[in-house]
């Protein structure tokens, strides 16, 4: 009786044993089963895609973001780990150029408007008026009174040729780092300048047109200059920016480091933290320095 007795309670030991295991797996499995299912009912948006191939995934600290999906990885409250499938890597800080165009590399696009068509009115640049909104429908306002249409104003783009020396000197940097032109000008005027500089990277705004008259703008996001600077950061680029307009001062404010090019007086007294420079050769020194 005795012996049974001590069989049955090591059986009963064996069985409890058996039993903690068997619920430690149950418990196991019902944890990952969790977020299984829930990754295969939801579509994997474009945040999820890029988890997959990128050694980096954003940690979001906000309690909800309201952001969509595709622009959430942009957002201020994201920060970067490493994912520990990559052990102790970590990200790299790399550095980028954003530079303006006209002023900077082009003429300005209006100036050489006023003077094709001999309206002095249209001479007013981003150098003269902060106010872009203002600046712009004041232009629309002349083109109407004048019946300018927009193949009028190709026509004078297409005559333009970059400024003496813009050429190499952006071949130069390119060579060097990757460089986005940021510019407050239109898809449709760009392109005959975009051309001539050897096609680099142009972020900019849309005119509105019917019938060949440019009826309104469309910008592709407000304050698009400093708000690209702001998402290079955010994807831990280290921003490096040039420019010579009111225009341009949130953007290199908002670099890590920004100069001031081809700029006149009242930007330069107005914003003396900038170094301005007036040769191609200095700006592209100061930039290799900084890099
Ligand atoms: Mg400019």
């Amino acid at each position: 009786m005795g012996g049974l007795s001590r069989r049955s309670g090591t059986l009963r030991i064996r069985n409890s044993a058996s039993f903690v295991v068997v619920l430690v797996v149950v418990l196991i499995k019902a944890d990952l089963a969790g977020p299984m299912r829930e990754r295969k009912g939801s579509n994997m948006n474009a945040q999820e895609t890029h988890h997959s191939i990128n050694p980096v995934r954003p940690v979001s600290t906000a309690p909800e973001s309201r952001e969509p999906a595709s622009l959430a990885f942009l957002s201020p409250t994201t920060h970067w780990t490493a994912r520990p499938i990559f052990g102790q890597s970590r990200p790299v800080k790399q550095s980028i150029v954003t530079l303006d165009m006209e002023g900077v590399l082009t003429p300005e696009i209006w100036i050489a408007v006023a003077e094709k068509t001999k309206i002095p009115e249209l001479r007013r640049t981003t150098r003269d008026e902060p106010d872009y909104d203002k600046l712009m429908r004041g232009r629309l306002k002349i083109l109407d009174a004048h019946g300018l249409k927009l193949s009028d104003i190709q026509q004078v783009i297409g005559s333009l040729r970059p400024l003496e020396g813009a050429l190499g000197f952006l071949r130069e940097l390119r060579a060097t780092v990757q460089v986005v032109i940021l510019s407050d000008t239109f898809e449709q005027f760009a392109q005959p300048l975009l051309r001539q500089l050897e096609w680099p990277t142009l972020l900019c705004h849309r005119l509105e047109v019917m019938n060949d008259r440019i009826v309104d703008y469309k910008i592709r996001i407000p304050e698009q200059k400093k708000q690209t600077v702001a998402a290079f950061k955010r994807m831990n680029y280290r921003v490096i920016a040039a420019g010579d307009s009111y225009n341009d001062t949130a953007m290199l404010l908002e670099a890590d480091l920004g100069f001031l090019f081809h700029a006149p007086e009242n930007v330069r007294k107005e914003f003396p933290q900038f170094k301005a420079v007036e040769a191609y050769a200095d700006l592209l020194s100061l930039i290799q320095e900084a890099l």
